[in-house]
């Protein structure tokens, strides 16, 4: 039995998976994360205001698939809901300025990643603006281990490195895939024929 695998392969069903999968600049990225955020706070139950939530694409960063920037507060503690307009008054800043944080998606993640990996990693980072938004601080601790389980996520920020297995077409060169460790489709690419020339699918390590 032999699969077609094209850059757009893509195993998930949802139309905005679907589509967060094709995002092929940031803009896209950012549209494309953000809608899937919106779905998945409904269907995990994740407490996340996105009102106060700024997007950006990092192309710089080099470890992390994704981050939450956000401003840090003193005394604020995981488990303690944190008063925002006391902490705004002794700061001397507005409420809407300190509650803001921003999630930051890394590109070349995003590239190396499987649309599974990316949503997942998306999951993980709702779960720290939602610690955020509630505690005015975010760990991977105790009870972010407990709520990553709930939406199943990942415990530890997502790593990212380049990817280790690049897949080509075998007659004209294409590159149709990358993934940063051995998965189903490394071991098993002689099983995948490409799009492009209906050829075999060659994967060789970087
Ligand atoms: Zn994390
Ligand atoms: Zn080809």
């Amino acid at each position: 039995m032999t699969r077609q695998l094209s850059p757009d392969d893509d195993p998930a069903d949802s139309p905005t998976v679907r589509a967060l999968a094709h995002a092929g600049t940031h803009e896209e990225l950012i549209l494309g994360s953000r809608a899937y955020c919106r779905e998945a706070v409904r269907e995990y139950d994740i407490d996340v205001a996105f009102s106060s939530v700024e997007w950006e694409v990092s192309t710089r960063a080099k470890r992390r698939a994704a981050a939450v920037k956000r401003p840090k507060l003193p005394d604020a503690e995981v488990g303690e809901p944190v008063d925002w307009n006391g902490a705004a008054d002794r700061l001397g800043r507005s409420v809407p300025e300190l509650r803001t944080c921003t999630l930051s998606l890394t590109w070349a993640a995003y590239e190396s990643f499987d649309v599974g990996e990316w949503t997942a990693t998306l999951r993980h980072e709702l779960v720290h603006v939602e610690q955020f938004q509630r505690y005015g601080t975010t760990d991977h601790g105790p009870e972010f281990r407990e709520r990553a389980a709930a939406v199943d996520a990942t415990v530890k920020c997502p790593p990212f490195a380049d990817p280790k297995y690049v897949l080509t077409c075998a007659a004209c060169g294409r590159v149709v895939g990358r993934r940063y460790r051995d998965c189903k489709l490394v071991r098993e690419h002689d099983q995948y024929r490409s799009s492009c020339c209906d050829a075999g699918v060659k994967c060789s390590r970087e």
